[in-house]
């Protein structure tokens, strides 16, 4: 069962579905498109991001691709505040700069336009899970090439075996949901 950091309950925890074997053997993938279909379950999201990432003062909010931006455009939209998307290799028109981060098999390479954020931003992070912290740790590195310090980090979801937290040492990290096992 999953385990919520509040003693309200949270909406999107009976709304998550987990399927076995995605995208390949072996993973259990948390499907999160129920939790968006859910006006309810989303605000109540969006909410308590509201709530962790205000007294932080962010300038800016990153939402790591792709399903950090439905998380995130909304937290930037209720918080009036820009929103600068992190992608991956390619996708991205202007000039951007890159981070690369090792995978259980190979590499993935993040990007970020690069006029994206400038010196002194306070920047929220925003994805919607955190398995190894390794996407969340390159989106971290592009945001402070540009000058910018990462205030917090704001997740769904959490796989506390994969202990992502590690890769995020001393900072500020919201999970609304964690999965232990
Ligand atoms: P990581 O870099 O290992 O923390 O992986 C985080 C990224 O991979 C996030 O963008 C997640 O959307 C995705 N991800 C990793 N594991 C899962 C999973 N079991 N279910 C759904 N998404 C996952």
């Amino acid at each position: 069962m999953p385990e919520t950091t509040s003693t309200d309950s949270l909406l999107a925890a009976s709304l998550i579905r987990d399927v076995p074997d995605f995208p390949k053997p072996g993973i259990l993938f948390k499907d999160i498109t129920p939790v968006l279909a859910s006006a309810a379950a989303m605000h109540q999201i969006i909410d308590r991001f509201i709530a962790f990432a205000t007294p932080k003062a962010p300038t800016i909010i990153v939402g790591i691709e792709s399903r950090g931006f439905v998380f995130g455009m909304p937290l930037a939209l209720e918080m009036s505040l820009p929103f600068i998307p992190v992608r991956k290799l390619g996708k991205l028109p202007a000039a951007t700069i890159r981070e690369e981060y090792a995978l259980e098999y190979g590499t993935n390479t993040v990007e970020m336009h690069q006029d994206a954020i400038h010196p002194g931003d306070r920047v929220i992070i925003v994805d919607d899970l955190l398995a190894t912290g390794g996407t969340a740790a390159a989106a971290k590195r592009l945001v402070q090439r540009l000058g910018g310090e990462v205030v917090g980090f704001t997740f769904l979801i959490e796989l506390g075996f994969l202990h992502g937290r590690l890769a995020l040492p001393n900072d500020d990290i919201l999970a609304l949901l964690s999965y232990d096992d």
